[in-house]
């Protein structure tokens, strides 16, 4: 059994709680500015780093607070120097990945929202391995602030996060969005709404929440079969939220945000990868303009599946492209450090 902890984590506060505490302490705001930026600017680990705080409020904040930075328990990094991926060890038992990929122009972090997922998705390690439990808002926020410690040593900055790593984040949809608000903040790590992309499996009262606090991130809906019988042979969860009520709350995503979704598929061999298989996904999403990002299978120890071959991608590219439907296929880079979800966790 866990015990809770009476401390509190500093990376579970927005910026307004982080300066209610503080003042709460009879300190100056000023100092709780100084603060918030030695957390999310300076990106210290550990309070002794703190050293322009006064030394009441230092030895409040280690008495009373803690500075959760996650260890590392694994690290590895791919062939091609592009990525790294950490397995992040957090209180209990937990371990929970992260990844970073520095692609020339463009770096971004991948997260996880859960430690291990419900959702039971039959090709994906972490749904392979059942629901552990939510990860906090600290847990979350941890992660990124793990990554830009590194970006900031090089003298980088995160400027795109995807919240694809373990977990369904819209199952966890409190803590997720509180982590967001941090992550967006102009004077912590100021990562753009639109920066930010969560992809779901299609937790409908999610999606319509979502729609409707206008948070402006960027929605990927992770779609795998295209009728509701197919899908429901990959995505169990697909018996909660049938097809067609998820593409309804789509639509009205899409209607009152203004903004389009990002579909994800997994290609299969010989399970969602036919020619039929895109022209029901052609019939499906026509006329939403949205875009399709296929993902080739990484194969998983838990599943009898082999990824599509290229031949089969451009074929199901082409029929997708007749619908108007403009797609890619992910780049298989970094496979060779497990890089998909769930997969270096499942490994150890
Ligand atoms: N739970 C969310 C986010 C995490 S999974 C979701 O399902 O969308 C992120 C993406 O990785 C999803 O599109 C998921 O289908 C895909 N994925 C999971 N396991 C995979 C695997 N073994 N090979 C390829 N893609 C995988
Ligand atoms: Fe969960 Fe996403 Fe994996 Fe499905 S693909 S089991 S929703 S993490």
């Amino acid at each position: 059994m866990t015990s809770v902890s009476p401390l509190i984590d500093l990376y579970g506060l927005t910026r307004a709680e982080l300066r209610g505490l503080v003042v709460s302490w009879d300190l100056s705001p000023v100092h709780a500015a100084r603060l918030w930026n030695y957390l999310y600017w300076e990106c210290v680990s550990s309070f002794e780093a703190m050293t322009e705080l006064p030394a009441r409020l230092r030895a409040k904040l280690s008495a009373r607070c803690t500075l959760g930075v996650l260890p590392v328990a694994v690290e590895t990094h791919s062939s091609d120097g592009y990525t790294q991926k950490f397995l992040l060890a957090l209180s209990d038992a937990e371990r929970i990945e992260t990844v970073l990929m520095r692609y020339p122009g463009r770096i971004t972090a991948c997260i996880s929202s859960q430690a291990g997922c419900a959702m039971g998705c039959v090709f994906c390690a972490t749904g392979q391995r059942g629901f552990m439990r939510h990860l906090t808002v600290g847990e979350i926020v941890a992660q990124v602030v793990h990554v830009q410690r590194l970006l900031k040593a090089k003298g980088q900055r995160l400027r795109n996060l995807v919240l694809m790593g373990m977990g369904e984040p819209l199952h966890n949809y409190e803590a997720v969005m509180k982590a967001v608000d941090i992550f967006r903040d102009s004077s912590g790590l100021a990562i753009g709404a639109r920066k930010i992309t969560l992809s779901t499996v299609g937790v409908v009262p999610g999606i319509v929440r979502l729609a409707d606090e206008g948070r402006s991130i960027s929605l990927a809906l992770s779609l795998h079969g295209a009728t509701q019988e197919e899908r429901l042979k990959l995505v169990p969860t697909a018996k909660r939220w049938p097809l067609d009520e998820l593409m309804e709350a789509c639509r009205y995503y899409i209607q009152k945000t203004g903004r389009n979704i990002f579909f994800e598929w997994t290609l299969i061999e010989g399970k969602n990868d036919s020619v039929e298989n895109a022209h029901e996904v052609g019939r499906l999403l026509s006329g939403l303009g949205s875009q399709v990002n296929l993902i080739p299978l990484n194969p998983t120890s838990g599943y009898d599946g082999a990824l599509t071959r290229t031949e089969a991608a451009k074929r199901f590219q082409a029929v997708l492209a007749e619908y108007g439907l403009p797609s890619t296929v992910r780049q298989r880079r970094g496979i060779d450090i497990a890089a998909g979800c769930g997969q270096l966790a499942a490994t150890r």
